[in-house]
């Protein structure tokens, strides 16, 4: 999401996708060949890895892909002031606007996973967004009153949709809407979609730590993705998964966070207290696609293992694993399927650079 974009000139920061690193196998002679692209968008690096019979063709296909996740920014960026999200919401607390496909089937994601998770997962958290940002930016939180302010300009309650004539109304004036947390997986989804109708049916699309796979490279079980540990997203992963036609997000707060006396204020808002979560943790969601396993791996940051783990049981084909730092060490939490999900380990594979921000 253009969320991440930094001011013009300045280098990206901190991307989540440091969690996450995938391995990727070079083909062998006479199978479709592997190739790579490149590009950032939604002030994160998108790459695509895909297997084509030519370059043409590769070539062909990943531009598309690009075309379309930089045609979904400039309908979901909070950066681009003259984005469709932005526009909408200069029009809050009036009339209902009429929108694109794109952004009522994102919102309407969006309010799906607000009410599944219970407002854990809230895109009202606009305001609350950029009261974050100015704390990290002057390292110091916001004064109560402030914060109370924004407070009451949050609740999914007041977006309303409306399927039949494809409008969204904001209730409040004031009101932002925030696609930080599912944008991104919802992009790499759309981006897969071009790619299939290119022709291409095994690829790997990845924005920061949001991952979407099509049919696995030639020969093999699925795409190789390492999980860094939790204590140094820097370190060797210390476990590998097989990905096939699905997704994997991971969501927490090792890349992205403001230290203030002491306490680490994470990206991820508890849409309850205004504030970013203070605990040290990650979670990795696996899911049939990229928009649920991203905004899986935001809501379950947001209500912890016991409530997260519940609600990630009731999603169809979801496995979640957490990572939580005690003071007795690291705490690891597995959903029931995540004895399911395949794992492999790294040895004949060939390495890839890491997901990360860097343009
Ligand atoms: P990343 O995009 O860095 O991988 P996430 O997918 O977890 O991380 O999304 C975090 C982003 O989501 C934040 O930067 C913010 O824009 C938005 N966000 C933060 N808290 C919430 C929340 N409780 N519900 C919905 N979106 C949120
Ligand atoms: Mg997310």
């Amino acid at each position: 999401m253009a969320r991440l974009s930094p001011a013009p000139g300045t280098r990206i920061p901190f991307l989540l996708g440091l969690f996450v690193f995938f391995v990727v196998n070079t083909a062998v002679a006479g199978e479709p060949q592997r190739f790579q692209f490149a590009q950032g968008h939604m002030g994160a690096l998108f790459r695509i890895v895909l297997y084509a019979p030519d370059e043409t063709l590769a070539k062909k296909a990943s531009d598309a892909a690009f075309a379309r996740i930089a045609q979904l920014d400039g309908i979901m960026s909070d950066y681009k002031p003259d984005s469709e999200l932005m526009l909408l919401c200069q029009r809050a607390g009036g009339d209902p606007v009429p929108v694109s496909a794109d952004l009522f089937e994102v919102l309407n994601q969006s309010l799906v996973a607000a009410r599944r998770s219970n407002g854990a997962f809230d895109i009202t958290v606009g305001p609350l967004v950029r009261l974050w940002r100015l704390t990290r930016h002057n390292r110091e939180l916001p004064p109560p009153t402030v914060l109370a302010r924004a407070k009451e300009l949050v609740g999914y309650d007041n977006v309303v949709l409306d399927e039949k004539d494809h409008t969204v109304r904001l209730l409040k004036p004031g009101m932002q809407l925030d696609l930080g947390g599912i944008g991104k997986g919802f992009a790499n989804d759309k981006a897969m979609a071009v790619l299939k109708e290119q022709g291409i049916t095994s690829a790997l699309v990845v924005a920061g730590g949001e991952m979407t796979a099509s049919a696995p490279p030639p020969g093999r079980e699925g795409w190789t993705i390492g999980i860094a540990p939790l204590d140094n997203p820097d370190k060797a992963p210390s476990l590998y998964l097989l990905l096939r036609d699905g997704a994997i997000s991971t969501s927490g707060d090792a890349e992205q966070f403001v230290e203030i006396n002491g306490t680490r204020y994470s990206h991820i808002l508890d849409p309850k207290t205004g504030l970013g979560l203070t605990g040290h943790s990650s979670v990795t969601v696996v899911a049939p696609n990229g928009t649920t396993s991203d905004w899986l791996a935001t809501a379950v940051s947001v209500m912890g293992p016991e409530q997260g783990l519940k609600m990630v049981e009731s999603s169809l084909g979801v496995a979640a694993l957490i990572l939580q730092a005690t003071k007795d060490g690291d705490k690891v939490y597995e959903s029931q399927r995540w004895k399911d999900v395949p794992k492999t380990g790294p040895k004949t594979e060939k390495a890839e650079p890491k997901a990360t921000g860097a343009h």
